[in-house]
């Protein structure tokens, strides 16, 4: 899903030298979804945020991947059967070892600078912006020392929803329920 109002609110929030999301979209042709003519009443969730809960909503988006899920309302995101993730647990589901393996390896190749093995990517880099991935494959370059000085997010997950499969949870509940019976082989609460 994607708004114009998310676009400007992305590129505002994107570092220095990173390719500017409106060139990818126009790249990988992405379509701008409408802004809605009658906006969804949203409760609990950040005001700042509601556009794009909005914007999810009128693309029939499951999952809105975001650093920032405490900021999206526990009872909006029940309502709209939506699930708020964190990028880093909702790559822990959706790709395998090979996949993230692959994709280090491939982002150490095409580099001009430090940390380029994928070792030292996953140490320095995945550690502080996708803590879950991180542990997830904690040792899959060898033993992993992981970067401790960034806290990772207070909340990772919101929603009635399996992470995986969008199947319901057991009991309904997000927010320590990840993974739905099916997925995890029984519940799986998170620490
Ligand atoms: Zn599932």
């Amino acid at each position: 899903m994607f708004s114009p109002w998310v676009e400007a609110e992305a590129e505002r929030h994107q570092k220095l030298g990173h390719v500017p999301v409106s060139v990818l979209r126009q790249r990988y042709d992405w379509r701008f979804v409408a802004d809605p003519d009658e906006p969804v009443e949203l409760e609990d969730t950040d005001p700042k945020d509601q556009p794009v809960l909005a914007a999810a909503v009128e693309a029939g988006a499951h999952f809105v991947v975001t650093g920032n899920v405490k900021d999206f309302g526990e009872q909006d995101l029940a309502r709209l059967g939506i699930v708020a993730v964190h990028p880093g647990l909702f790559l822990t589901h959706h790709i395998t070892a090979e996949t993230y393996r692959e994709v280090l390896e491939a982002v150490g190749a095409s580099r001009g600078r430090e940390p380029r093995d994928p070792l030292s990517i996953h140490e320095q880099e995945i550690s502080v912006h996708l803590p879950s991935l991180f542990e997830t494959h904690r040792d899959l370059f060898g033993s992993a020392v992981p970067d401790t000085t960034h806290e990772p997010p207070a909340v990772e997950v919101r929603g009635n929803r399996c992470v995986r499969c969008f199947g319901a949870l057991i009991d309904g509940r997000g927010s320590v329920v990840v993974l739905c019976p099916a997925c995890s082989g029984g519940a799986i609460h998170r620490a």
